[in-house]
């Protein structure tokens, strides 16, 4: 999804990576392309236009941080701005003081109700609840077949009277929680094609009888801007405090992602990113945001270095990259670096075109911290001219270093295989000390 809208926002910022200062009408051209691409990408036209006017007028004449370049700065500003958009922070569901949390789905006919319902009793189930699937569709007796099929998928139990009365349906279902202990109940609903009184008016009644917690409106995000139509339509008629996003990992252009609060003030809370019970993902604007610009999470994955890298270190190691005269004391400064990163899977997964190739590897955190771990203790394990390189480390020296880590001459020597392999890599960088500073995602 996205790719268009992402191509777009990228073009317009291609123009901006050569300029050294911007200037307002070098903001002003790039603002009006990203206003296209917002259009083009089925944004709804006031959103679109309000973006553009808030990020314009941020990205004027505004302090330029020290570690970004003028591009860079705009780009931050867009992408804090699509994460505003969408909401901010991920919004959780509500939750009953006093159990069962009832979760009623609604929206149209094949907007993904019941897989969805089912994927988030599967997703709730793994983190330790007890839900209960309800069959509130009745009409077509293929609906509640499906949720059976799919609640088996999911390990979860499905409540259903066959095709009887939706409204006394839901509340026995929430009885029957109770007396089983089920802490979460999710009524799956019936879906029209088109909105009409009928179906909103049964809707209703369920609300009335069993009062939902949490009232989440299902919606197929390549439908674009009709899913926001539809969205306001179900809020103005029934309430809704949340909605569900589904078909993200179809061919949608964004625009439904993008407007959907903006125009109903109600937070996307869940996406659904495949038809598999388990292709659901909780929605975190910040994340979605940094997606569409195309450079997976690298932004936020900036911020967090700037933060949390001690700068005067970074600089130092930079130096000493271009110097090439990296040792084991500069390992120890990266692993410590990486380590204030956070899980080396979400480092790998939040770098631009990484996240299929992820998926596939399953990279075990635990393992690679271990794996960490270990070569910490060989290096401390080092005399200080051992780790300044200044020593060569002889077999005799190998023995010493593997005995007082713990570890075995084989490990010892994986080590400096390792240096020599980065500090070559270093080498073949060649140019100057700028552009290996930069490969090494340090500032110029
Ligand atoms: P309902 O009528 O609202 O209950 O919709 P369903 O749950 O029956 O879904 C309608 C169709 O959309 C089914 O074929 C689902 O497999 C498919 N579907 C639902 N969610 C997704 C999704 O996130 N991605 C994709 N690709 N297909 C989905
Ligand atoms: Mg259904």
């Amino acid at each position: 999804a996205f790719e268009g809208l992402s191509d777009k926002l990228s073009n317009a910022f291609k123009r901006l990576r050569s300029k050294g200062k911007l200037s307002q009408s070098d903001v002003k051209e790039a603002m009006r392309e990203v206003r296209l691409a917002l259009l083009e990408a089925d944004v709804n036209y006031k959103v679109a236009k309000d973006f553009v006017a808030k990020v314009s007028e941020r990205a004027v004449g505004a302090e330029v941080m020290e570690s970004l370049t003028p591009a860079q700065h705009v780009i931050k500003i867009v992408n804090e701005e699509l994460t505003a958009l969408m909401g901010g922070e991920n919004v959780r569901i509500a939750s009953a003081p006093k159990p069962p949390t009832i979760v009623m789905l609604c929206g149209l006919q094949g907007s993904g109700k019941t897989t969805h319902a089912a994927k988030l009793a599967h997703m709730f189930k793994k983190q330790g609840r007890r839900p209960l699937l309800v069959a509130c569709d009745v009409y077509r007796p293929a609906a509640i077949t499906q949720l059976k099929v799919m609640g088996e998928k999911a390990g979860v139990s499905v409540f259903e009277q066959g095709q009887g009365n939706p409204v006394k349906i839901a509340k026995e279902a929430v009885k029957h929680a109770k007396d089983y202990g089920n802490d979460l109940v999710l009524l799956d609903t019936a879906g029209r094609l088109h909105i009409d009184e009928t179906l909103m008016d049964e809707l209703k009644r369920i609300k009335a009888e069993v009062g939902p917690h949490e009232i989440l409106l299902v919606v197929d995000a390549m439908t674009g801007q009709d899913a926001v139509n539809v969205a306001k339509a179900f809020d103005e008629a029934l309430g809704i405090d949340g909605v569900v996003l589904t078909k993200l990992d179809g061919d949608t252009r964004g625009g439904a992602a993008l407007s959907v609060r903006a125009v109903t003030g109600k937070p996307i809370k869940f996406a659904g990113t495949g038809e598999k019970i388990e292709e659901i993902e909780v929605f975190h604007p910040e994340r979605m945001a940094s997606r569409i610009l195309g450079m997976g999470d690298v932004l936020s994955l900036i911020e967090k270095a700037e933060s949390q890298l001690d700068v005067k270190k970074a600089e130092q190691m930079a130096r000493r990259f271009s110097e090439n005269k990296m040792d084991y004391n500069d390992m120890l400064d990266q692993f410590a670096q990486v380590r204030k990163l956070g899980p080396i899977k979400q480092i790998l997964s939040s770098l631009p075109g990484m996240d299929k190739h992820l998926k596939e590897a399953d990279i075990d955190d635990s393992q690679m911290d271990k794996q960490m771990d270990r070569t910490v203790a060989i290096i401390l394990s080092m005399t200080k001219r051992e780790r300044a390189c200044v020593d060569a480390i002889n077999p005799s020296r190998k023995r010493r270093i593997a005995a007082g880590s713990g570890t075995k001459v084989e490990d010892v020597n994986r080590l400096i295989k390792q240096l020599e392999q980065m500090q070559q890599m270093m080498k073949q960088f060649g140019g100057k000390g700028k552009k290996r500073r930069r490969m090494m995602g340090m500032p110029p």
